[in-house]
C-alpha cells in the first residue's frame, strides 16, 4: 500500500488499482472523492451506472473509522456487501433480516474498529439504539444513498429519510455525502434543505448513458416484434421488458416462455413471495428476462442487463429515461428498445383525461407526455432530445436508430389533408381503422352501411398502404393535428390547429414509417462482448461457466465474483501471467490471489 503520508490523490489512486482493481477514476470521481476525503459534505448527481459507490467507499478507505452508508434497499445489502468483501474490504449490514445473534456481531465489530463499510437501514438507524452505537464508534463518513427518497413528490418517498437531518445534529464533524440519480432541480432543492446540506459541494455529471442506444420503432406487431428483438440482438442476454397492465405482464412472460425466452413476471398485483423470489432469480441467473410493471423499479443494480424494452409507451421522459437507465450499468454496450404506435398516444391521452387529477396537474402530465410524444417522433438524434429534455446540450450521437439509419421525412402535408378531411366528412366519429378503410377505398360491411363509399374521400389514398396511414394517423395526434374523443371510443377529432393544414396555410413534414425488420442496427462497433471473436467468445463462454460454478459454490451472485467486461478482457487478451492479469480492469489485489491462477489457466485455454 501506499504510504500514510503521501498526497490525498495518490492514496485514492492507490485504493481504486489495488482494491477495486481499476486504472483510473472516472469523470467527477476524483474530485469527489478528494472533497469528502478530506472531511467535505457533498451532494452527487450522476446518472445510473454513473460510478457512485466509489465516491464514497474509496473515502471511506482512506479516512479512519468505519463509513456509514445509508440505503433503503434492504434486499441489495447482502450483494452489496459480498461484493465489498471480494474485493477485500471488511463490509457489513444491519437490517431487519439479521438475526439477533448476528446484529450483535457487527455491533461489536463496529465498536471495535474492525469495519470499513456497514450499510445500514434508515428505520434502523434512526433508533435511539442504533444512534447510541455510532456514538461509541469512529465513523470516517456517512453515505445517503438513492438522497431523492426524501422527495415527497417523488414516488420513492420514504418518510425516515425525513429524519436524517439529525445526522448532521448528532455527528457535526463527520462528512456527508448524499447520491442520487434523479436529476431535476426541485428534487435537488429538496434534498439540500431536507439533510441539511446547505454547505455541501454540489457535484453534477452529465446524464449521458454514452453506451445505451436508444430505438423506437414502429408497433406493427409487437410481441412478435419483441421475439424477434431478442432473439436476434439479444440471445441468452438479461433483459427488462416493460408494459402498462399487469394482465399484460403475465401474457407477455407466458408467451415468451412458450417461445423459449427465460422469461419471469412481476408487478405489484402478484403475492410478495413470488414476486420476491422472481427478481432474486432474476438478480442472481444469468440471462433472465423479467416482464414487468414500472413497479419494478429501484433496487434493481445488476451491472449487466444488455436491454430494456419497452411494449407500452411510458408517462414522460423521466420515466424512460429511468427505466432504460437500468440497462448497461457495467458500461458494456446495451439496448434501449421501444414499440410505439397510434394506441399508446390514445392509450396514455385518455389515462390522463379520465383521471381524477385537478386541472392543474392534467396540464401537467399532458406536456411531459408531449415532450416524449417528441422524443418518439424526431427525425433528429434521439439522445440529443433526451438530453435538451434535461438541460443539457449535445452533439449527434452516432448510437441510437436516428443517427445509424436516419429515417426519411416527407411532405406529408396533402396525405394530412385527405385524412382531417376523412375525419370531417365521416362526421368526426370514428377511429383510425375505419378511417384507412375509407381513404384507400375498401369496400367492407360498414362503410357500405355507412354510405362512405360515397364520400368524396372514399378512395382518395390509395397511394398510401396501411402501415404508411396508420403512422399518418399516429404523428397528426402526435402533433397536435388532431385529437382523440375518448367519450366517444376514441374516435378522431379535428383540432383548433387542423384548420390551417385543410386551408393550405401550414406545411407538415413527417417521418417515414420504417417498415419491420429495416432500420435495424448496422454491426456494432467491435465494443465489449458482443465484438468478442469467435474464439474469444468461447473463451469467455467458458470463463462464464467458471464464474457460475464459483458463485454457486460461495453462494453469491455471478457479477459479485466478476463482472462481464472483466471476464471479456480476459477472453480477448489471454493474459499468460498473473502481472498481465493484473492490468485487466476489475481486477484488483484480492481477486487476482484467489482467482489469478484459475483464470490464467482458462485464458490459455487449459482448466
Ligand atoms: P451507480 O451506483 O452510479 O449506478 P456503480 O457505482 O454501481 O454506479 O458503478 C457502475 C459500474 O461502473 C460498476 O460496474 C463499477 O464497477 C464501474 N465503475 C465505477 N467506477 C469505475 C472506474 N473508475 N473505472 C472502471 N469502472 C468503474
Ligand atoms: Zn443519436
Amino acid at each position: 500500500m501506499t504510504a500514510v503520508h503521501a498526497p490525498l490523490g495518490e492514496r485514492a489512486l492507490a485504493i481504486l488499482r489495488e482494491v477495486f482493481g481499476h486504472a483510473a477514476f472516472r469523470g467527477a470521481q476524483a474530485e469527489i472523492v478528494g472533497h469528502v476525503a478530506a472531511g467535505g459534505d457533498a451532494l452527487v448527481l450522476m446518472p445510473t451506472g454513473g460510478g457512485k459507490s466509489l465516491c464514497y467507499q474509496v473515502p471511506a478507505l482512506l479516512r479512519e473509522g468505519t463509513g456509514i452508508v445509508v440505503s433503503p434497499l434492504i434486499a441489495l445489502m447482502q450483494d452489496q456487501v459480498d461484493a465489498l468483501r471480494q474485493a477485500g474490504v471488511r463490509a457489513a449490514f444491519l437490517n431487519s433480516t439479521l438475526s439477533a445473534a448476528r446484529a450483535d456481531a457487527v455491533e461489536r465489530a463496529l465498536v471495535a474498529g474492525g469495519l470499513d463499510l456497514l450499510y445500514v437501514a434508515p428505520e434502523r438507524l434512526l433508533t435511539p439504539r442504533c444512534l447510541d452505537l455510532l456514538g461509541r464508534a469512529q465513523l470516517a463518513l456517512f453515505a445517503i444513498d438513492e438522497a431523492h427518497c426524501v422527495s415527497q413528490w417523488g414516488h420513492d418517498f420514504r418518510p425516515e429519510y425525513l429524519q436524517l437531518s439529525v445526522l448532521a445534529e448528532r455527528f457535526p464533524g463527520v462528512p456527508r455525502i448524499a447520491l442520487t440519480a434523479t436529476a431535476d432541480p426541485q428534487t435537488r432543492a429538496e434534498i439540500v434543505s431536507r439533510l441539511a446540506l446547505a454547505g455541501a459541494r454540489v457535484f453534477v455529471s452529465s446524464f449521458d448513458r454514452p453506451n445505451i442506444r436508444y430505438a423506437i420503432v414502429d408497433k406493427d406487431e409487437p410481441r412478435a416484434q419483441l421475439l424477434a428483438f431478442i432473439r436476434e440482438e439479444h440471445p441468452g442476454d438479461a433483459g427488462i421488458v416493460y408494459c402498462l397492465s399487469r394482465k399484460k405482464v403475465e401474457e407477455t412472460a407466458e408467451w415468451l416462455v412458450g417461445h423459449g425466452i427465460a422469461a419471469l413476471a412481476y408487478h405489484a398485483g402478484m403475492d410478495a413471495e413470488t414476486r420476491a423470489a422472481n427478481q432474486a432469480r432474476f438478480q442472481r441467473e444469468d440471462g433472465i428476462v423479467m416482464v414487468a410493471t414500472i413497479a419494478f423499479g429501484m433496487g434493481i443494480d445488476k451491472p449487466d442487463v444488455r436491454f430494456v424494452a419497452h411494449l407500452d409507451l411510458p408517462k414522460s421522459i423521466e420515466g424512460y429515461y429511468q427505466e432504460t437507465g437500468r440497462a448497461g450499468r457495467d458500461g458494456l454496450p446495451a439496448d434501449a428498445w421501444m414499440t410505439y404506435g397510434l394506441a399508446d398516444v390514445v392509450q396514455q391521452r385518455r389515462l390522463i383525461e379520465q383521471s381524477e387529477a385537478a386541472e392543474d396537474y392534467k396540464r401537467v402530465a399532458s406536456a411531459k407526455l408531449d415532450a416524449l410524444l417528441g422524443l418518439c417522433e424526431t427525425a433528429g438524434c434521439r439522445r440529443v432530445r433526451l438530453l435538451a429534455y434535461f438541460g443539457e446540450a449535445a452533439d449527434p450521437c452516432g448510437n441510437c436508430d436516428t443517427c445509424l439509419a436516419p429515417p426519411e421525412t416527407w411532405d406529408a402535408t396533402v396525405a394530412a389533408q385527405k385524412a382531417l378531411s376523412a375525419i370531417y366528412r365521416t362526421g368526426q366519429r370514428f377511429g383510425a381503422v375505419h378511417l384507412i378503410d375509407v381513404l384507400r377505398g375498401k369496400a367492407t360491411e360498414r362503410t357500405a352501411k355507412l354510405g362512405h363509399d360515397r364520400l368524396s374521400v372514399f378512395g382518395v389514398g390509395a397511394e398510401l398502404d396501411e402501415a404508411a396511414w396508420r403512422g399518418v394517423f399516429r404523428q397528426l395526434v402526435a402533433l397536435g393535428l388532431a385529437q382523440v374523443d375518448h367519450a366517444a371510443h376514441g374516435a378522431l377529432r379535428l383540432t383548433d390547429a387542423s384548420r390551417a393544414v385543410l386551408k393550405g396555410e401550414r406545411k407538415v413534414e413527417m417521418r417515414r414509417s420504417v417498415a419491420r425488420g429495416k432500420g435495424r442496427r448496422p454491426a456494432a462497433a467491435p465494443v465489449g462482448v458482443r465484438g468478442l471473436a469467435a474464439g474469444d467468445r468461447e473463451r469467455f463462454e467458458r470463463l462464464k461457466q467458471w464464474r457460475r460454478d464459483e458463485a454457486h459454490r460461495q453462494g453469491v451472485p455471478a457479477y459479485v465474483i466478476l463482472h462481464d467486461a472483466t471476464l471479456a478482457e480476459i477472453a480477448h487478451r489471454r493474459p499468460a501471467t498473473l502481472a498481465e492479469l493484473a492490468a485487466v480492469g476489475g481486477i484488483g489485489a484480492k481477486k487476482l490471489e484467489r482467482y489469478g491462477a484459475a483464470l490464467v489457466a482458462l485464458a490459455r485455454g487449459e482448466g
